[in-house]
């Protein structure tokens, strides 16, 4: 609706503006951006995401959060901003972390295990996304690399610094994709709830921190129960029916967490789905049922 408002303003503004082509159908992007919006792109508002080899980096996540154990590597146990993002929702969530870990422990090894593999197209490959990230990277010594294969990893060690802030945007764009996979999101809420109850340790400050159980957030923050909305499209994941208030008068919205609390959930952004009131009733706090339902783009 507000694209066609703003379409219809710079069509009022602009009667004489350059005729498009008969076929083009849509006019320039940049009347539609009102002065407001391209304000908030200069707040960065809005993300300009490459999805550069992202979905390899995705696949990654998601075979890796299947095992409990690997959230060993977060070092949640004696960690208390991370514990902290366990007991109230925070906008760099739990599931940031876990991604960035994964990519970081992933890539690091790989490169120190196969340097060889690596060392013919990896170097000019990188370059070039690196490039596209406006990264700084240090010249590849390829001459160096024919007599001493561990050239590679030194280089990426040399220019880890940049290293890191790569991962950092592409956790960005990973957690924009995986977010939208409410059965993505179940699988981490039940391996964090495993590693949580069985994996650590008596005395960690973890342990002490959480306690028996975490409690539920007095109120919950208005990022988040847009940022659900939004995701959820205004509807209910079991039921689908509307919540969006456009439809039906009845808006009695719940953000459940998906793993409940009483079996290890936790209050990290990446547990909650939109139910209507009927189904969270009915969902009792012992299922970590997640609502799987999409409508397609269109039908078939
Ligand atoms: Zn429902």
């Amino acid at each position: 609706m507000e694209l066609d408002k703003h379409s219809r303003d710079a069509g009022d503004r602009q009667p004489h503006r350059r005729q498009q082509p008969v076929n083009a159908g849509y006019a320039p992007i940049s009347d539609y951006i009102s002065e407001r919006k391209a304000t908030l792109i200069m707040l960065d508002a809005y993300r300009d995401f490459l999805f550069q080899d992202i979905y390899e980096f995705a696949s990654l996540v998601e075979g890796c959060v299947v095992d409990p154990l690997t959230f060993i590597e977060l070092g949640i146990e004696d960690d208390t901003s991370l514990i902290e993002r366990l007991l109230k929702p925070h906008k760099l969530t739990l599931l940031h972390e876990y991604i960035f870990t994964m990519i970081r422990v992933w890539q690091s090894q790989d490169y120190r295990n196969n340097p060889d593999y690596y060392m013919d197209a990896a170097p000019e490959r990188l370059r070039q996304i690196f490039e596209e990230y406006r990264l700084p990277l240090t010249v590849f010594p390829a001459d160096e690399a024919h007599e001493d294969s561990y050239v590679f990893y030194k280089w990426f060690q040399e220019n880890q610094e940049s290293f890191f802030q790569y991962w950092e945007q592409v956790t960005d764009e990973v957690f924009h994709i995986v977010f939208a996979n409410r059965r993505f999101l179940q699988r981490f809420g039940l391996s964090l709830a495993e590693y949580l109850t069985s994996e650590l340790s008596d005395g960690s400050e973890a342990r002490k921190m959480i306690g028996r159980r975490i409690c539920r957030p007095g109120r919950y923050p208005m990022w988040l129960k847009t940022a659900v909305f939004h995701r959820d499209h205004g509807r209910c994941v079991f039921c689908m029916c509307d919540l969006s208030g456009l439809i039906s008068t009845d808006r009695r919205v719940h953000l459940d967490h998906i793993v409940p609390l009483n079996r290890g959930g936790s209050n990290d952004p990446s547990n909650f789905q939109l139910l209507c009131e009927a189904c969270n009733l009915e969902k009792s706090d012992r299922s970590s049922r997640a609502g799987r339902l999409y409508i397609p783009w269109w039908g078939y």
